[in-house]
């Protein structure tokens, strides 16, 4: 028999990636630290535990990417998906599921595998070369002694913290008649680096009815566990910064200086809110500086107040909770191996993606990788406009590494379909685009996989 692949984590991403392995012939040795050694939001020992909601979110493979993204791993033969489906409970559109039952079964298939062995315990360091071909999948909540020596080998500043996160929104959806693109104080050596933030103007009584709305909008609370972990790098929520005081927002990030409004050359706003281009296809743009606690009913209403979002669509919505992830468009190959130790493979939420699908998604990749590399078949992933292909390629080199923040699956990743029309009218048929596009390339490259 083969040496081992072994994967650190057992949750979402670790139990995808050792069915991937094991389905093709590897041996693989699943280490999960549960029961010996708890976190503060898992409440079982069992594999693939949900932490929080029951959801995996719309499963319109057609019109939503995530959806699509269920397509593509449930034709991957991924065990989540699969067991997901078997597990469902009514929810609309959405897929939910049983939470327990999901998690048993999981736990029971990769039991029964004969290529899977299950060791619990944690591991503590990062691990030794000798253990040939590794896949760190340890979440959101990766222990602190391994968390320490990630931090140690990637040589990064931060790895966990208080993640607050900002909105994204889709580039189409800004109302142009009003924002405009231009850097602060024209800075930039090309006139992409000139004209890279979207600017949104803000009169004085814009300003004081938003910062109303933000000072009185509902906010998550910080649950007991997240008490003592720090914010990242003076990343303040930006209600935060509200809080204290009326102007702090107008000398931070809403800062009215070094920018000309073209549609009102004359006039200076009081007030000006950037977004700073987030992904490199120029689809995707965060609200600079406004990573927020508010409550996604709440920050939709808020956020369309800001001149030029009136009609904003968000491919994420801002949020916080502890999280810990490396700087994978520095640090990954597109293999999701890491660049200077290239064993170790990482995969789920550790690589910066957000949420149980794509962790998943995450993990059915790397395990394909790991197993084809084993074979001594090595694979590329998919293309980038396939769901999982596009967000591979934004987290190992898409997204701008010096702003890297959690990505979800969103059709903002996605290369264009040429010809189509942009704006909202020809979304549906964008996105049904979109996705006939993605599912024929993703068959191809399976065919591809089960070929080599
Ligand atoms: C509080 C909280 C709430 C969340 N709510 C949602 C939500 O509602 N919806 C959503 O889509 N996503 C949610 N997420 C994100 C969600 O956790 C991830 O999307 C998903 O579970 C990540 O999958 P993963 O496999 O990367 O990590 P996990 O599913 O967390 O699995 C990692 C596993 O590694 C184990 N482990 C950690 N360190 C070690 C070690 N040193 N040795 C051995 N084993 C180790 C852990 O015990 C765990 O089983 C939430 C995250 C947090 C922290």
């Amino acid at each position: 028999m083969s040496t081992p692949i072994h994967i650190v984590g057992g949750g979402m991403a670790g139990s995808e990636a050792a069915w991937q392995i094991a389905e093709a012939g590897q041996p693989v040795v699943l280490h999960e630290m549960r029961p010996v050694t708890g976190t503060f939001a898992h409440q079982t020992d069992g594999l693939a535990e949900l932490v929080c909601s029951n959801s995996f979110r719309s499963d319109d493979s057609e019109q939503n990417a995530v959806g699509l993204l269920h397509w593509e791993m449930r034709a991957a033969g991924g065990l989540i998906m699969h067991t997901a489906d078997r597990h469902s409970l009514p929810a609309g559109g959405a897929l939910a599921v049983d939470r327990e039952a999901f998690s048993e079964e999981v736990t029971e298939r990769l039991n029964a595998h004969p290529n899977v062995t299950i060791e619990r315990g944690e591991i503590t360091g990062l691990p030794p070369e000798s253990w040939g071909s590794t896949i760190i999948a340890t979440g959101p909540l990766t222990s602190q002694a391994l968390a320490q020596e990630i931090l140690a080998a990637t040589g990064e500043d931060a790895l966990a913290f208080f993640d607050a996160i900002a909105p994204i929104v889709y580039a189409d959806s800004v109302d142009m008649e009003k924002a405009w693109f231009q850097s602060r104080y024209d800075k930039g050596e090309t006139e992409e680096d000139r004209t890279a933030y979207l600017n949104c103007p803000i009169d004085r009584q814009q300003y004081e009815a938003f910062l109303d709305a933000l000072l009185a909008a509902e906010k998550t609370e910080f649950k007991d566990w997240e008490q003592d972990t720090p914010y990242f790098e003076g990343c303040l929520p930006v209600e935060v910064m509200a809080e204290r005081g009326r102007e702090t927002l107008r000398y931070g990030p809403m800062k009215p200086v070094g920018l000309t409004n073209p549609h009102n050359p004359t006039v200076k706003a009081h007030a000006i809110v950037q977004l700073r281009r987030d992904n490199a296809l120029g689809t995707l743009f965060n609200i600079v500086g406004f990573q927020t606690k508010m409550k996604y009913a709440a920050q939709t209403q808020v956020l369309r107040m800001i001149p030029g979002l009136e009609n904003a669509e968000f491919a994420r919505l801002g949020g916080i909770h502890r999280n810990t992830f490396i700087n994978s468009p520095r640090l990954l190959d597109e293999q999701l191996r890491m660049k200077s130790r290239p064993d170790l493979r990482f995969a789920g939420q550790i690589t910066g993606v957000e949420g149980y699908v794509e962790s998943a998604a995450m993990g059915l990749l790397a395990g394909r990788l790991a197993a084809a590399e084993a074979l001594g078949n090595a694979l590329r992933p998919p293309p980038p406009t396939t769901a999982m292909g596009a967000l591979v390629t934004h987290i190992t080199g898409g997204a701008e590494a010096k702003t890297f923040q959690p990505m979800n699956v969103n059709f903002g990743l996605f290369p264009a379909v040429e010809g189509l029309k942009g704006g909202r009218r020809g979304r549906k048929d964008r996105y049904k685009a979109y996705t006939d596009r993605a599912k024929q390339d993703f068959t191809a490259w399976l065919g591809q996989h089960a070929a080599a």
